[in-house]
């Protein structure tokens, strides 16, 4: 194995959670740096995606694709990131240029990669450039030094103590032992062939004694990687992982720690039980408010659905009941695993495997192809994981093409095969091919937004019609925005969750604003000011929390008992004082949750102008699917007659048309109507214009009016 560069370097130590270092990588000239921070960098720009969108707002430009040598990948830690002591610091974010939006994206995953960086002295890598060959990138902090070689042969052992598994994943091992001093990050072949591609976050799980991964999936993360030629990172550092972050007032930093501890263990499994059921248990809830995805979208309850619920994978298939945290010091541990599963189809079938998940968004991404099968969930998950493919955004284009099947504008005879809902048989082929790069994948492996395009032009060819007409049909129910398919949930129900997917920066993902809950379960969003305030503060909020490196779920999937003596209970504020606590611990900081909002609406803002540069900033990228506002055929509207009725009568009086037709129109005019009124609330609440752009005054308040902003402004007749 060729060593290509290599340089010796100190890591930095790690002083209030920073290391005020990035470690640069430009792959087409295989050089190595590290670059010292200004102060002001980690003020102004937390960390996380905070630091990914800087690096992509001064590095990259209007014409930069995803495969463009001056994109960026960047993987950043946050300043809270890497603490056994608090629950959730395993998080980091990768952001980049999306191959499916042509914008910013960015995906938060698990794992001890994030933490590992940061002990080896770095609070960013930033690879720009493209390798003339495969390549891995080694970090070794125990020996000082980064090394780029030629990518191993398959089984070939890397120096640093890795394993390097031909086209799939690099296993961290050290003399034959796993080591939790070892993580890495890789992308597998379905990243090279589909533009919906994960990078796999590899770490060592003491408990069960085995790799295990997690995915920054959403995206295309990993096709980015994969474009690059970049196989693999792995990163080794034996610093110890208490106290990792030197917390300025140490004492402050472990007692909000243990408060929040405290309360996940109180109440979790009184609540969404995550500890013990994973995200699994979310079908049950999604299914019973007619919110679960099922034939892309159409419905959102089945008798059949109950096959996916959480207690079906509890009792036949997590195969020990043990906490599952992707990192130390996490007790709602919600990252379930299956062990010695044998797998029943596709290349590897009789293969014994374990498997990490599912999540609720695999099994949401096959009850959306019309399929109950929990052994099909799980090779489809263990699958896609190996290929390195975003269950959602794979999911949800089969879940496409089927119903394109279902109204003629697509047969068996265009995709060579039977793809009807619940087709167990032409799924598993279709997302096989999508990952070999082959047949029908080709075009599956484009996503949604673009396979619309080509399905557009072949029927209106075939039936002499024109591709705008078909296109103008597709686009009511091809789940996607800005280019990303829709995560799963049934929005048609939750007027503040069409927004939430709208307005999302980066495209339809709950990952900016999980809404559905406390609106269309909880009813905690009776009025249209209710849900366009939470609208502005979830989504901050949630930013904070990807940019301090953190994971939301102990904050918004378990509330705390004294949530309930506050004026907005959804908002779960004691627990919020918590993280405020383990902030200022940790930094030496003394915010308020306004200070922290504050840093969100920045970091939000200068997102806003990547798009807008990139050309998706403004209210006609903030359109959404038909389907996710109202029923598009008849056939939905009758399945939930009695609630769009009543719906409709309370808006309409009792004064209702007497033909279903005409009832189906009214009541997608109605929420058309709604969902415009509450985007015009959030957009002036917001500062920005009624099209969506920020105006000139509110980039100046955040102090972001450098040139770039000034002419992008300019453009957008913002003077
Ligand atoms: S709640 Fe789940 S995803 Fe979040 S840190 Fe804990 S184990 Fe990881």
């Amino acid at each position: 194995m060729k060593t290509i560069t290599q340089i010796k370097y100190e890591p930095a130590k790690v002083v209030g959670g920073y290391t005020d270092r990035i470690l640069r990588i430009n792959l087409s000239t295989s050089e190595i740096s590290v670059q010292e921070l200004p102060p002001d960098f980690k003020t102004k720009y937390i960390g996380g995606r905070g630091y990914a969108i800087k690096l992509i707002w001064d590095e990259t430009k209007k014409k930069t694709r995803y495969n463009s040598p001056d994109n960026l990948l960047v993987m950043a830690n946050g300043p809270l990131g890497n603490d056994p002591g608090f629950p959730g610091t395993g998080k980091f974010i990768v952001g980049t240029i999306s191959p499916l939006t042509d914008t910013f994206v960015d995906s938060n995953v698990g794992g001890h990669f994030g933490p590992l960086m940061k002990l080896a002295g770095f609070d960013a890598l930033a690879i720009s450039g493209i390798s003339g060959k495969d390549v891995v990138i080694t970090i070794d902090a125990d020996a000082n030094i980064i090394t780029i070689t030629d990518a191993p042969l398959y089984g070939e052992k890397i120096d640093i103590g890795a394993l390097f598994y031909g086209e799939r994943l690099l296993l961290n091992a050290n003399n034959g032992t796993f080591s939790d001093n070892l993580a890495a990050v890789v992308s597998g072949q379905g990243a090279l062939h589909a533009r919906f591609g994960v990078i796999n976050s590899l770490f060592f799980d003491r408990r069960r004694n085995r790799i295990r991964s997690k995915q920054a999936g959403r995206g295309g993360t990993g096709t980015v990687m994969r474009a690059k030629n970049l196989r693999g990172i792995v990163i080794k550092s034996s610093l110890p992982k208490a106290n990792g972050n030197n917390a300025v007032n140490k004492e402050m930093a472990k007692q909000a720690g243990a408060k929040l501890k405290e309360v996940i263990s109180k109440c979790d499994s009184a609540q969404l039980n995550l500890g013990a059921w994973g995200t699994t248990g979310l079908s049950e809830y999604m299914d019973k408010f007619h919110l679960f995805p099922i034939n892309n979208y159409q419905i959102g309850q089945s008798p059949e659905s109950s096959k996916l619920f959480a207690r079906v994978f509890l009792d036949k298939y997590f195969s020990k009941k043990m906490p599952d945290g992707c990192y130390y010091g996490c007790n709602l541990a919600c990252a379930k695993s299956v062990e010695n599963f044998v797998l029943t189809t596709g290349p590897d079938a009789g293969l014994k495997v374990n498997i990490d998940g599912p999540e609720y968004e695999t099994v949401g991404a096959v009850s959306n192809m019309g399929i109950f099968d929990p052994q099909f969930v799980l090779e489809y998950n263990w699958y896609c994981d190996e290929y390195s493919l975003d269950t959602i955004s794979t999911g949800v284009t089969i879940g496409f093409f089927m119903e394109c099947v279902q109204h003629g504008y697509l047969t068996a005879d265009d995709i060579g095969y039977e793809l009807n809902f619940g087709n167990i048989a032409g799924a598993n082929r279709l997302f096989q091919e999508i990952a070999a790069g082959r047949g029908f994948g080709k075009i599956a492996g484009q996503g949604v937004a673009r396979s619309k395009k080509w399905i557009a032009k072949r029927f209106a060819a075939r039936k002499a019609v024109s591709p705008e007409t078909v296109m103008a049909e597709l686009d009511k129910f091809g789940m996607e925005a800005k280019g990303l398919e829709f995560s799963m949930y049934i929005t048609r129900e939750s007027l503040a969750q069409q927004a939430g997917y709208a307005l999302a920066l980066k495209g339809p993902q709950h990952d900016e604003a999980w809404l559905i809950f406390i609106d269309q379960v909880h009813k905690e969003l009776p009025t249209i000011d209710n849900k366009a305030n939470a609208l502005i503060w979830f989504p901050l909020i949630r930013t904070w929390f990807n940019a301090a490196g953190l994971c939301k779920l102990p904050w918004i999937d378990v509330r705390n008992p004294e949530a309930a003596n506050t004026a907005e209970p959804f908002k779960n504020l004691p627990s919020v004082a918590y993280y405020l606590d383990y902030l200022n611990g940790t930094t030496g900081s003394n915010k308020v949750l306004q200070d922290i909002l504050d840093d969100s609406e920045r970091l939000q803002l200068l997102q806003k102008m990547i798009n807008l540069r990139q050309g998706k900033g403004t209210r006609e990228s903030d359109r959404i699917p038909l389907r996710a506002v109202a029923p598009v055929y008849t056939n939905e509207y009758l399945t939930r007659s009695e609630y769009y009725d009543s719906w409709l009568k309370n808006l309409e009086g009792g004064n209702l048309p007497d033909s279903t037709e005409q009832k189906h129109e009214l009541i997608v005019a109605r929420r058309l109507e709604a969902f415009r009124q509450l985007c015009d609330i959030v957009y002036k609440k917001k500062g920005y214009t009624s099209d969506a752009v920020p105006k000139r005054e509110t980039v100046k308040k955040f102090g972001l009016l450098d040139k770039q902003a000034d002419k992008l402004l300019v453009k957008y007749g913002e003077q």
